[in-house]
Order: structure tokens, then sequence, then C-alpha cells
């Protein structure tokens, strides 16, 4: 028999960047437990691939062109969702991700780093998260319950090489997520909740290249990741799923504003 702790059915969930690897998941996991699920991503060929694939599981779905950083687009969005569905019960903010010009490459130093690029990736990893949340966190206020989950990251514990843009983003985002659970409870209801998963490594798009080398073996970089992994190896993005569904759940009704790592225990070993 089911735990109706963890019972999800019914409710209606927003997930950005939901035409991604990790949003992509997400969504199927919810549709699997019977949630409603509105896929918001900027491409549309990459949203149209992914509301076919989820619709094939029989449940709700739909998709929407929409942008993170647009706060218009995202209240158009958020009105035919509401329009549709009534309502919005989760938001989960995937959209994001480090961007080729703003990762340095090995032989460069941060004097090298393009101000341009820096600035969009900040952008994006940031206010990617902080307007939707805004946009979605309304609905949730209106209703009075809701659950907001924020994409935190290991690049927030201690410093990773390569990614100052990325790193900064995201370690904004857990005192973003912190403020917005404090916020919530404090000013509208304790049933809006707001909390963030902090992945590990998993392989994705955006980083399979400096993971793995073209004949399927771990690069340096991976070796390193690994060797501080007291599970010794990259995380199945299935084992997301879990832990974004236990904080959206009413299992987690006294859970707010924590950042959950879901990493095999790297941001929990000194690698000694
Ligand atoms: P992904 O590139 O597969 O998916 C990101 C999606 O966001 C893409 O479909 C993209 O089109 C969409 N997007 C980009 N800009 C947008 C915008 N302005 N408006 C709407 N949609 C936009 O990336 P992923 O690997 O699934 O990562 C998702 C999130 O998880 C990111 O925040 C990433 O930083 C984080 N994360 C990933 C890992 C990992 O190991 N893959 C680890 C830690 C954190």
């Amino acid at each position: 028999m089911n735990n109706p702790m963890f019972d999800l059915s019914g409710k209606v969930a927003v997930v950005t960047g939901g035409g991604g690897v990790l949003g992509g998941s997400i969504a199927r996991s919810l549709i699997e437990v019977g949630v409603k699920v509105a896929i918001l991503d900027i491409r549309e060929e990459n949203l149209n691939i992914r509301v076919e694939e989820l619709k094939q599981l029989g449940g709700e779905v739909k998709g929407f062109v929409s942008n993170v950083l647009d706060m218009d687009i995202l209240k158009n969005t958020r009105k035919e969702i509401l329009d549709e569905w009534g309502r919005i019960d989760i938001l989960i903010n995937t959209a994001g991700g480090n961007l080729p010009g703003g990762t340095l490459e090995e032989s460069q130093t941060v004097f090298d780093m393009k101000i341009e690029e820096f600035q969009r990736v900040t952008d994006l990893n940031l206010n990617g998260t902080v307007y939707p949340s805004l946009v979605f966190g309304k609905a949730m206020a209106d209703q009075g319950e809701g659950s907001i989950i924020t994409i935190s990251s290991m690049a927030t514990y201690s410093a990773i090489t390569r990614v100052p843009g990325y790193s900064v983003a995201k370690t904004g985002i857990n005192i973003f997520t912190q403020w917005m659970a404090m916020e919530m409870a404090l000013k509208f209801d304790e049933k809006i909740r707001v909390n963030a998963i902090a992945p590990g490594f998993f392989i994705g798009d955006q980083n399979r290249k400096v993971l793995i080398n073209p004949d399927g073996s771990y690069t340096e970089r991976s070796q390193k990741v690994i060797a501080r992994t007291p599970m010794k190896r990259f995380g199945d993005i299935k084992e997301l799923n879990g832990a974004v569904q236990f904080l959206c759940s009413d299992a987690a009704s006294f859970i707010t504003g924590v950042i959950l790592p879901v990493d095999g225990g790297f941001s929990s070993f000194s690698g000694v």
C-alpha cells in the first residue's frame, strides 16, 4: 500500500528547463505519480520532443515555450496554466546550467574571463530561478500552499575550478532559497515551502565532454570527482527524483529552507 504522506497525485507542477536532462527526468517521475505537469523551455524543438515522450505515459502534460529571464512571458505562462488547471502546487527550477563561454579553459586564468559571459551565466543561474519563483510563488501565496524546489550545486560547498560565474550564481541560489522559505512561512502560509536539492555529479549534456573521453574512459577531472565521492561513482539522474518528491510531499511538512545534497557523499568528504 502506498504511504499517503508521500502522495502527490492530482497536484499541478511547473518544471522549468523540462526539455533538458534533469528537468525531463523529474517531470517524468512526477507524471508517473499522477501529477499534472507543465514543462517550460526556451528551446521549442526539445520541448516538443519531451512533451511527446511524456504524453506516452498517459498522464496530463503541457508544454510552454517560455523564458525564465522574462517576467512578462512567465506571467503569461502562469495565466495559461491557471486557466487550464486552476492552481499551481509545485515549481521545479531546473532551467540553468553552465554555458560554454562561462567555462575557463585549463590554460586560462580568472583574468581571461569575459565579463559578458560571466553576466550571462550568473543571470541564467540566479535570476532564472528568482523570476519563476516570484511568478509561480505568487500563485502559491494566493492559494495558501505550494512547494518550490531550486537546484543548487556542489560548486557552492567549496571552489570547483573553471566555473566562476556558475559557482557564484548557484551560491546565490542557496541564500535565495533560505530567504524565500523564510518570507513565505513568515508572511504568507507555513504550507508554502521552499527547498533546494544540491546534485552531485551526474553525466548530462552540459558536462559530458569534460567528464568522459571520446573512448568512454573517465577524464582526469572525472577521476578527481570519483576520488572525492565516497560512493565512488557518478549519480544516476533518476536518483534525484526521490529527493524532489519527498521535499514536495506532506512527508516534508516541517522542512523549509534546506539545501539537500544528493551526491554520494561528495560534500561531506574532505578527500582524506
Ligand atoms: P540541460 O542543459 O540538460 O537542461 C537545461 C534546460 O534549460 C535546457 O533544456 C534549456 O533549453 C533550458 N533553458 C536554458 N535557458 C533557458 C531559459 N532562459 N528559459 C527557459 N529554459 C531555459 O541541463 P541539466 O543537466 O538538466 O541541468 C539542469 C539543472 O541542474 C541546471 O540548473 C544545472 O546547473 C543543475 N545541475 C546539473 C548537474 C549535472 O550533473 N547535470 C549537477 C548540478 C546541478
